[in-house]
């Protein structure tokens, strides 16, 4: 009897060699991906899109939610508009590996009309670099800025070595890079480790995530945000958000005094509650939308009164209330001058 517990161990011991020396366990070997930027998410850049888990016309992002749409098989990670790309938003390598190949030279034009979309319909990836990570393991980077990228094919990169910087190429309506991940051929959901199409998981002790510990816990973080918050003294233009940012904080006086925000990834149901306080310390403005009808990957909304700015310091807040309380909050000091 006292013998047993050895001869487990030896059993034990022998089987983990045999694995190890098995090369098709081998290739289910997963490298451990890092976020493929490293920017701050949620405070520089955002998770904007995930691969979309449903086999259909349906969709569901990995945990059944709505951050996805029909046929995504990548992770989006935006910066807010074109003038962060022309600020330069490094995108580095996941894992290891070596540049399978790429491209560089094409622009970075929003595909927000038809003609723009048709004119990228067969470059959807935009300027790309491709990574061969060994057995099997791929990861592709998409969207990046012409001109940005800064590895050759044949090329060695370690985790974090810079590829380029995020751009708007290709297929992009919003400035991003796309992370896709592909096992000898496969497209796989990096977040869940689930094949894409293959179905979202409610219960999150389901997922077998392929990215190392802390790019895994930016991941599981609700995609819902506000991009952007503040004072206008006129209407809000969604088309120009995109393009040149939120817009600086006019001077006093103007036709209205406007709080604005920016959002990613609201649902059905959603209601936004504004609120601007005065210099002088007085509610100038509280009120809500109506519930959202439908889930908004992208979204602008404004509410104020039409009455001229004053001079000084005001404080301008924002809730996403969804479910009866905030599931999102900014707030911002703005100072308006004379
Ligand atoms: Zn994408």
């Amino acid at each position: 009897m006292t013998h047993r517990p050895h001869h487990r161990r030896l059993a034990l011991a022998a089987a983990g060699l045999l694995a190890g020396l098995a090369s098709p366990a081998m290739a289910q070997e997963s490298p451990k991906f890092e976020l493929p930027v490293t920017c701050a998410v949620g405070t520089d850049c955002f998770v904007q899109q995930l691969p979309d888990m449903a086999a259909g016309p349906e969709t569901a992002d990995p945990f059944c939610g709505g951050a996805t749409y029909d046929g995504h098989d990548g992770i989006d990670i935006r910066v807010r508009s074109m003038r962060d790309v022309a600020g330069g938003v490094p995108v580095v390598a996941s894992a290891p590996g070596t540049v399978k190949g790429g491209r560089d030279a094409m622009p970075d034009r929003l595909a927000s009309t038809p003609e723009a979309r048709a004119a990228v319909a067969k470059v959807e990836c935009g300027n790309g670099v491709v990574i061969d990570h060994g057995n099997g393991w791929e990861t592709q980077y998409c969207h990046m800025r012409r001109g940005s990228v800064a590895v050759k094919t044949g090329d060695r990169v370690e985790t974090g070595t810079k590829l380029g910087e995020i751009g708007a190429s290709g297929m992009a309506e919003f400035p991003h890079v796309h992370l896709s991940v592909r096992r000898n051929g496969e497209k796989l959901d990096p977040v869940t480790g689930h094949a894409v199409g293959s179905g979202c998981v409610a219960d999150t002790t389901e997922a077998a995530t392929l990215f190392a510990p802390d790019a895994a816990a930016v991941l599981a973080r609700s995609t819902t945000a506000i991009l952007d918050l503040g004072l206008s003294d006129a209407a809000v233009d969604y088309d120009r958000l995109v393009v040149e940012g939120g817009p600086a904080a006019p001077k006093a006086g103007g036709a209205s005094s406007i709080v604005w925000g920016w959002f990613a990834n609201l649902r059905a149901g959603d209601t936004i509650a504004f609120r601007m306080t005065g210099p002088t310390g007085e509610v100038f403005y509280e009120g809500s939308s109506e519930p959202l009808p439908g889930n908004k990957a992208a979204y602008s909304a404004f509410a104020g009164r039409k009455r001229p700015l004053t001079p000084g310091r005001w404080t301008v807040s924002i809730e996403v209330i969804r479910d009866g309380v905030a599931a999102v909050r900014g707030e911002r000091a703005i100072d308006i001058a004379a």
